[in-house]
């Protein structure tokens, strides 16, 4: 999970330098189907995690346009969010839920009124003294984008309303564009989109980028957060009220009656809205479901609230969704298309996500070209083969999925798909770890795309601790090419003239970065093994693997021994407490990679780990590996394995050529008959206190 975040915000980070560079600098590094990329890739992990989607994320915006070009104004009662019914038995549990609620009898009937659910951008305009004052989006729910000046470009939008009203209330709606409107507005733009695409190729100046709208809600979302307002005029949007946030006095006491207010001061109100009893809900939202295509918009769904408001303020809400109302959802929109090919990309942790490429397809709303494919593990358990038909589904903003394929219409010769086994971004092998369904690249410190992630957690305080290199800092320095593996952060001071004239650095902010470099040279060996990033190697690993090794050279030389399958140096990493198989095999990949090899020497021709040292007070067992079996008698297992580790030996699981000692409790097995095979000492439980510095035995 926590990869998905780190790559979410690299994306954010990233789209928004190229906002700068685009609007702010002139000076564009990528192309606008590059830039549409890494946008399309954000809102993929969005809608895969949305609990992971922040607020201010650049794909809730209009594209391109920097969201911070409006005023943030406060809800006087906060926008919420709806839960979700799917199906019959989803809504006679909300049912239940409120009349268990309101202690209400079982057969009570209750009374809803239910509204189709439009696909648009909601909003919150206040009134005070039936004046228009002021209109903002839902943003985070608590708070939203002041884009006043253009909701006063739509027509529908009363400024005054007539008598009586509260003297303060907000009014909620929807703004959205009819199906017919959007479609024309999409022609308008792919137009707009294509002359462009002309003059860039006759090399003519080619103005602000032009944005062709997805969806409906897409497009009145967009056109609704124009700064500037002459844009949002010129687009066809259309406004529905549906409900009320604050409100200095009660204009109705039920929602009905509410509906009926808003229709009096001159809001549109969705007309097929109507009153009904739980009953024929049901009966409703079919209606609907059949209704849908021919509706002049798009909805996703019915919303059904409780009626009556005293009800409603009673019941209240539960988390951010209020306990009265739900949306009852239809099902997801299928369709079948043509796979045309599997892309693999490649995340910021060196995971290798397969996407499909399909012929485009209308489904639930948006034209579908590409869907997520997960893992190699999904493909191969769903069979999908490229140019298959497959079945594609897309709920709500989802992002689309495929189903499964239709094996009749499968071309013939079409060859079960092999996920590749090397990284598309740097070549190098790319593995599945135990049982981990992800394939990983294991070029870690030479993939570009994990470049800077790696270079982010080399310098961090708990690996190589270099003061004054935040993740700015290290995506500057990758951008110029100056870092590009850690290495380079040690011969960064051959770009001092270059640093210093770097905006907001200056000499003295160098001369001090330049200083904590050069104080990262000896590292303890821990922290060193743990800066490199291998996967699975956190601080107690590396603290383990380097007490055991004690040396940067011996442990160099043994992960590289322990490469081959069987050999002493594997079985000495495997038995080393506290390192299990499925460590051990992440230090064996790491080590099989050549450019791994190649960045560690690299980096070890600029820093010399300090090794570990062996305790002062000299034990016969210092720097001695030893291996504990049998109970001993005065020791528990944890405390001996401890003592052991304090005086300087080594506590490894198994018996080897390695072993030094084996200490002998009773009842010990086949450990102790190795050792006396392979003519290791045998200590008994009194000599290992000896050797250790314990008292002797009472
Ligand atoms: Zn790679």
């Amino acid at each position: 999970m926590s990869d998905v975040l780190e790559e979410m915000e690299r994306l954010i980070e990233e789209i928004r330098r190229h906002d700068r560079l685009y609007y702010e600098e002139d000076a564009p590094e990528i192309s606008d189907a590059e830039y549409d990329a890494l946008l399309q890739r954000l809102r993929a992990l969005e809608a895969a995690h949305p609990e992971l989607a922040r607020p201010d994320s650049p794909t809730r915006r209009v594209p391109g346009r920097p969201a911070e070009g409006f005023r943030k104004l406060r809800h006087g009662a906060p926008m919420l969010s709806l839960d979700n019914a799917f199906d019959e038995g989803d809504f006679r549990e909300f049912c239940a839920r409120i009349r268990r609620f309101l202690a209400l009898p079982e057969a009570t009937p209750l009374d809803f009124v239910a509204e189709p659910k439009i696909d648009g951008l909601s909003v919150n305009l206040l009134y005070e003294d039936g004046r228009f004052l002021r209109g903002a989006t839902r943003g985070d729910g608590l708070e939203g984008e002041d884009v006043t000046a253009n909701l006063l470009t739509i027509a529908e939008l009363p400024r005054q309303l007539p008598p009586p009203f509260p003297a303060r209330i907000e009014i909620r709606g929807e703004v959205y564009m009819t199906r017919a409107d959007f479609l024309a507005f999409r022609a308008q733009q792919e137009a707009a989109a294509a002359e462009r695409e002309a003059r860039r190729a006759r090399g003519e100046k080619l103005g602000p980028p032009v944005q062709v709208p997805v969806n409906a809600r897409n497009a009145a979302a967009g056109s609704l957060r124009q700064l500037d307002p002459a844009v949002t005029a010129s687009r066809p949007l259309r406004l529905l009220a549906y409900a009320m946030g604050e409100a200095s006095e009660a204009p109705a006491e039920t929602h009905h009656g509410f509906l009926e207010r808003l229709r009096a001061w001159g809001f549109p109100v969705n007309p097929l809205s109507q009153r009904l009893s739980d009953a024929e809900a049901a009966a409703f939202q079919a209606r609907m479901a059949a209704e849908r295509p021919q509706l002049p918009y798009d909805i996703d769904g019915v919303v059904y609230k409780l009626d009556r408001l005293d009800w409603q303020a009673r019941l209240g809400f539960v988390g951010r969704a209020p306990r009265w109302a739900i949306a009852w959802k239809f099902p997801p929109e299928r369709a079948w298309t043509r796979l045309i090919a599997i892309e693999i990309q490649v995340g910021r942790t060196g995971a290798l996500t397969p996407r499909a490429v399909m012929e485009p397809v209308f489904v639930g709303g948006v034209t579908v070209t590409h869907a997520t494919l997960h893992n190699e593990e999904e493909i191969a358990r769903k069979d999908i083969r490229i140019g298959d038909m497959v079945i594609l589904q897309r709920a709500g903003d989802v992002i689309p999925q495929i189903i499964g394929v239709v094996p009749e219409l499968r071309p013939a010769g079409a060859q079960p798909y092999v996920f590749r086994t090397t990284c598309p971004a740097c070549g190098s092998h790319a593995v599945r770890a135990g049982d981990d369904v992800v394939r990983r690249c294991t070029g870690g410190l030479t993939c570009p795309a994990q470049r800077v992630e790696r270079l982010k957690h080399f310098v961090s305080r708990r690996a190589m601790d270099i003061e004054g290199l935040g993740e700015e800092r290290i995506a500057l320095l990758h951008a110029k090419g100056w870092v590009t593996s850690p290495a380079d952060l040690f011969r960064l001071h051959r770009h001092r003239a270059e640093l210093e004239a770097l905006e907001g650095w200056g000499p003295q902010s160098v001369a001090k970065l330049l200083e904590a470099i050069e104080r990262a040279r000896h590292p303890p060996l821990e922290r060193f093994i743990f800066a490199l990033g291998i996967r699975r190697i956190g601080e107690q690993n590396a603290k383990l693997l380097a007490r055991h090794y004690r040396s940067v050279e011996a442990w160099q030389e043994r992960m590289l021994a322990a490469r081959t399958p069987g050999s002493e140096a594997r079985e000495e990493l495997c038995s080393i407490q506290g390192i299990g198989p499925a460590i051990a095999q992440e230090l064996i990949e790491f080590f099989a990679e050549p450019r791994n090899l190649e960045t560690l020497s690299a980096l070890l021709a600029e820093v010399q780990p300090r090794p570990v040292e062996i305790p002062a007070a000299e034990s016969p067992l210092a720097g001695k590996a030893v291996v504990f079996t049998g109970t001993l008698a005065t020791l528990s297992r944890q405390e001996a394995e401890a003592r052991a580790e304090a005086v300087g030996a080594r506590v490894t699981k198994s018996v080897s050529r390695k072993t030094d000692y084996v200490i002998v409790g009773s009842d010990a097995g086949s450990k102790a008959a190795k050792a006396a095979e392979l003519g290791i000492p045998i200590l008994t439980e009194a000599e290992f206190r000896a050797m250790a510095g314990l008292p002797p035995l009472p």
